[in-house]
């Protein structure tokens, strides 16, 4: 059974991987002309079922040698003392073994060569248009190419061509929660190990962490922008201008990491959103990760529901014998509520991590340097139930529940 998956960095990978173990033939194209470069991208959280999901492909001696390695995060004030935390105490579940952080092309690169020889790869391509009947999906792509799939699944991210293709356009899905991200790579001119520096300002922090396998640097800036959501993801250089406006007057590294920016070649900046949608399927067509349920950057989970994700929907093709509706049906039965409560993560991290007045900013200092001081347990009571423990929170099927492997023909 020909299933065609639309994206290969996370979600795209982890679904080829288990359709194929279940004995479904998938086809991954990528828009990428070639594998993500191992280090390239941010640092993204495996949170303990994912972690799990990993294990069961056998993954995590690889995934942990590949760890960001950036435990201690030290608050720098201007003209004051520094706080320092370390991030193990700081909340149950970074503490928690099971936790990973790694870059994400690491991660990409590593799931695409664990896909067995049944997946095929095609890179430097896009679907272009899909049109469905009761028996399949009729596939056109940039190239020319064109085909006829079973299935075709969107794992394409928060811009995803097939959700715009299936489900519309992309304003109507997708909530602006207030806050825009910018990310770039730049030297690691502050010699950091295993640390990450920020600062904080009332709307705006900036953060610099090193990535020890490449001796390089990444800057993230999170802010929150009075005002309008008006924003061209395309447009690099209104992007560029729009951080230094944000920014611009601030003190600490910021000017410094200013100019970096201006010259970071994989400089990214996006408003913060989530993808919301009532289905994440229409007929033959399903969506996966953010692509479906986008619940926002920046430790909001996204990294952990698209492996969760993609697992249940293997999973639940396979038990429904490869019959779509039974399937979809299954799988956002088994995954919403989850879903749901990864949503709730970056609206409460851009709450509580972005102050929004000076008494704020003031709160969380004292917050940041009394909770490291408190007794474990007490410390840990305190984090329970807040952001890191929701994404935590849910139960893989057994594996020995496992569907097989025996290989389903086109029906
Ligand atoms: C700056 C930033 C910081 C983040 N920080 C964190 C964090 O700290 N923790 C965390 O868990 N998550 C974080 N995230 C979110 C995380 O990266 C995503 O949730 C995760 O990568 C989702 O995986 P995915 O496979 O669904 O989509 P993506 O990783 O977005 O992958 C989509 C893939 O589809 C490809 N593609 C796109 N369009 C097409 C097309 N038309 N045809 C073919 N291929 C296409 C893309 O090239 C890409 O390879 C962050 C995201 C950003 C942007």
């Amino acid at each position: 059974m020909d299933i065609l998956i639309s994206g290969a960095s996370v979600a795209g990978p982890v679904l080829a991987y288990w359709l194929d173990r279940f004995g479904f033939d998938p086809v991954v194209v990528e828009r990428t002309p070639r594998p993500r470069l191992g280090l390239g991208g941010h640092a993204v959280d495996l949170f303990a079922p994912a972690t799990e999901v990993m294990d069961r492909m056998g993954l995590v001696p690889r995934l942990r040698a590949a760890n960001t390695d950036t435990s201690v995060l030290r608050y720098e004030r201007p003209g004051r003392s520094a706080i320092e935390v370390d991030l193990r105490d700081f909340s149950a579940a970074f503490a928690d073994e099971r936790h990973l952080e790694i870059m994400r092309g690491e991660l990409a690169a590593i799931l695409h060569e664990a896909t067995g020889s049944g997946v095929e790869y095609r890179f430097g391509d896009s679907i272009a248009t899909l049109a469905q009947d009761p028996r399949g999906v009729d596939v056109t792509f940039d190239s020319g190419r064109t085909g006829r799939f079973d299935l075709v699944i969107g794992a394409d991210g928060l811009h995803s061509t097939v959700r715009r293709l299936a489900f519309g356009p992309e304003d109507r899905l997708r909530h602006h929660l207030g806050g825009y991200l910018a990310v770039g790579t730049l030297p690691n001119y502050r010699e950091l190990s295993e640390q990450t520096v920020l600062y904080n300002a009332v709307d705006r922090i900036a953060a610099m962490y090193p990535v020890w396998q490449t001796g390089a640097a990444r800057a993230v800036f999170l802010f929150r922008r009075r005002g309008g959501t008006d924003f061209d993801h395309r447009d690099i250089d209104a992007q560029r201008r729009m951080l230094r406006a944000e920014y611009g007057n601030e003190g600490w590294e910021i000017p410094r990491l200013l100019d970096e920016m201006d010259r970071a070649e994989d400089f990214y900046l996006d408003s913060i959103g989530q993808i919301r949608l009532d289905s994440w399927s229409r007929g033959r067509v399903a969506l996966v990760g953010d692509a479906g349920y986008a619940p926002g950057p920046a430790v909001g989970g996204g990294t952990t529901l698209a492996v969760v994700g993609a697992y249940v929907l293997a999973r639940a093709l396979a038990e429904a014998g490869g019959a779509p509706g039974a399937a979809f049906t299954a799988y956002q039965e088994q995954l919403s509520d989850y879903a749901r409560r990864c949503a709730e993560v970056a609206p409460a991290v851009l709450r509580r991590g972005v102050p929004s007045s000076r008494a704020q900013l003031r709160f969380s200092e004292a917050a940041l340097r009394l909770l490291p001081r408190l007794p474990a347990p007490l410390r840990h009571r305190l984090m329970a139930g807040g952001p890191s423990t929701k994404l935590a929170d849910f139960t893989l099927p057994a594996e020995n529940t496992d569907p097989g492997s025996e290989r389903y023909t086109t029906g």
